[in-house]
């Protein structure tokens, strides 16, 4: 068989949601036992987005093979259960990249080199490629951006042009659009849908399906309508209500019929839709039976996208754990001497978020060492782990200007120093250490029980390292390195054994968290947190009973 090709554009608004749709699509189409995965194809400049801030494009999602990636490919391997790859993340800035490296090499000698076809040809050959590869019965297309955006059509045309290349059986385009409610009107409005597709309709593509986000029930007739005027039937007029979690959108669009109308227009026959660990997560998940509260620290803590994947995967470790897990943002900007008692009290756990630059280090280093004078359980991701060891250093091995050479290049005291091969990298995009690594953990470890194996394997996205000289000084102090590269011998762990709870980690667990899947790490934190609250609230009980 052919593989199959679903298109999912988007209208009237961003933000609308379209990689929880193409998720909660692939994920009904995946529990019927086909082979699916998601791509999306972003229609911005940048090569990749490793070179964005989180306020421009929100969390940078990391792939297995090293891509720096649109987070919405985090949403796909969580859904999944997969892994996604380099492949499933083309932007306009790669398409171009490749035509004019193309030319430079002479393979268009004597021709103009053109939008339409070089561009739109490379963007096909691009939507094709996991098709293809055999791997795969059905590809779902997410294509960024809003249907009338300038930079968006030449993915559009190629996508129009598909339409016709590819068998008829093949191919199919969803429209997700906003159906807003004026509370004046008390009415549901259908004309920003209308207008929407007419635009699609411009640029030669007919949508089969429309998916409406909405805030209130479409009534059957307001489907009719919508239907009549956009071209579609009314049973292909899928209504999206906004849902408590993102998580249960695809039993909505098993509600909806959203994977039988699919599978009709393909012509295709399957089981029945097995989602028994899917639905186990969602009970565990709406019937929790603790709660804890855990702060993350870090200085993006405003944007809702900075820190996606660490969210999620609490979702996923809280319903593991059947606790509720509340994550409060620390600013770690504003984290000072003066209030870090204030700010953090009342925290079961403390997590540390990753990040790059001088803004809010020092707020948390504060954090890591109330963290560990006080005892509360502590996680450190990438710099969160860097931040660790610098507060040691600091504090226990009475380097009082022990720094990490991303903001000090001279500091006596360089206990996290950049990677030797990053020495002579200038480029900026792409250069980093990334993607998967091995660690060999310690048999008497934290890491060791928490994963219970000694070779794990996990994301990186890092140019600095704890400097080795420092390894030896540092555990004599009681800060142990649990985790190494079995290669090059780079510390991945450390641990404070005689902490309740004290893991740093220079990789990010968080990418490799999902649902049916929850990252160990992320599980036995809550876990600890949940000790820490029952014993902190057991205390003050008892406190206030003396
Ligand atoms: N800025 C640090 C480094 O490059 C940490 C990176 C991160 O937290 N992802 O090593």
């Amino acid at each position: 068989m052919s593989a199959k090709y679903v298109f999912v554009t988007g209208g009237v608004v961003s933000s609308l949601g379209k990689g929880i749709i193409s998720s909660s699509l692939a994920k009904l189409l995946q529990s019927r036992g086909l082979r699916v995965t998601i791509q999306k194809f972003d229609p911005y400049l940048n090569v990749d987005p490793g070179t964005l801030n989180p306020y421009e494009h929100g969390e940078c999602f990391v792939t297995e093979d090293g891509a720096e990636t649109d987070l919405d490919l985090g949403h796909y391997e969580r859904f999944l259960n997969i892994y996604t790859s380099r492949a499933n993340n083309v932007t306009t800035g790669k398409i171009y990249r490749t035509v004019i490296d193309k030319e430079r090499q002479g393979a268009y000698l004597g021709k103009t080199v053109q939008i339409i076809p070089h561009i739109t040809d490379e963007i096909k050959r691009r939507m094709l490629l996991l098709g293809k590869s055999g791997q795969y019965d059905v590809v779902v297309t997410e294509i960024g951006g809003t249907v009338g955006d300038i930079e968006s059509l030449p993915f559009i045309e190629a996508m129009r042009q598909l339409q016709w290349e590819l068998p008829d059986e093949d191919c199919l385009v969803i429209h997700l659009t906003l159906v807003p409610y004026l509370s004046a009107a008390k009415e549901l409005k259908s004309k920003p849908t209308q207008h929407s597709v007419k635009l699609l309709q411009q640029d030669g593509v007919q949508p089969d399906i429309l998916i409406c986000r909405t805030e209130h029930k479409l009534s059957q007739e307001l489907r009719k309508k919508l239907a009549l005027f956009c071209n579609v039937r009314p049973n292909a007029v899928i209504e999206s209500i906004d849902a408590d979690t993102i998580y249960r959108v695809p039993m909505m669009m098993r509600e909806e019929k959203l994977d039988e109308i699919v599978l009709e227009k393909f012509g295709l026959t399957t089981a029945e839709p097995d989602l028994e660990a899917w639905k186990g997560f969602l009970d565990r998940l709406g019937a929790p039976k603790s709660h804890v509260t855990v702060a993350l620290v870090g200085k993006y803590v405003e944007l809702q996208d900075a820190y996606k994947s660490i969210l999620e995967a609490f979702i996923h470790a809280g319903a593991a754990n059947r606790c509720k897990v509340k994550v409060v943002p620390v600013h770690s900007e504003y984290l000072t001497e003066d209030n870090v008692e204030e700010k953090l009290a009342g925290m079961d756990g403390i997590l540390i978020a990753p990040g790059f630059g001088e803004r809010g280090l020092e707020g948390k280093i504060k954090a890591v060492r109330y963290a560990r004078e006080r005892k509360v359980p502590f996680f450190g991701i990438c710099l969160g782990m860097q931040m660790a060891v610098v507060e040691y250093a600091r504090n226990v091995l009475g380097l009082s200007d022990a720094m990490t050479t991303e903001v000090e290049a001279n500091t006596a005291n360089p206990v996290i120093d950049l990677m030797a091969d990053q020495k002579t990298t200038t480029v900026k995009g792409g250069t980093m250490r990334l993607g998967a690594y091995k660690c060999q953990l310690e048999e008497d470890s934290l890491a060791y029980r928490i994963y219970g194996k000694p070779l794990i394997s996990e994301r990186h996205r890092h140019r600095y390292e704890l400097n080795n000289d420092y390894v030896e000084r540092l555990n004599t102090a009681g800060m142990r390195i649990t985790g190494c590269n079995p290669e090059t011998g780079l510390a991945e762990i450390v641990e404070i054994p005689t902490h309740p709870f004290f893991i740093g980690v220079q990789f990010h667990p968080e990418y490799k968290s999902t649902p049916e899947n929850p990252q160990p790490i992320f599980v036995a934190f809550v876990k600890a947190s949940m000790e820490y609250h029952d014993k902190h609230n057991h205390n003050t009980e008892a406190e206030s009973a003396r």
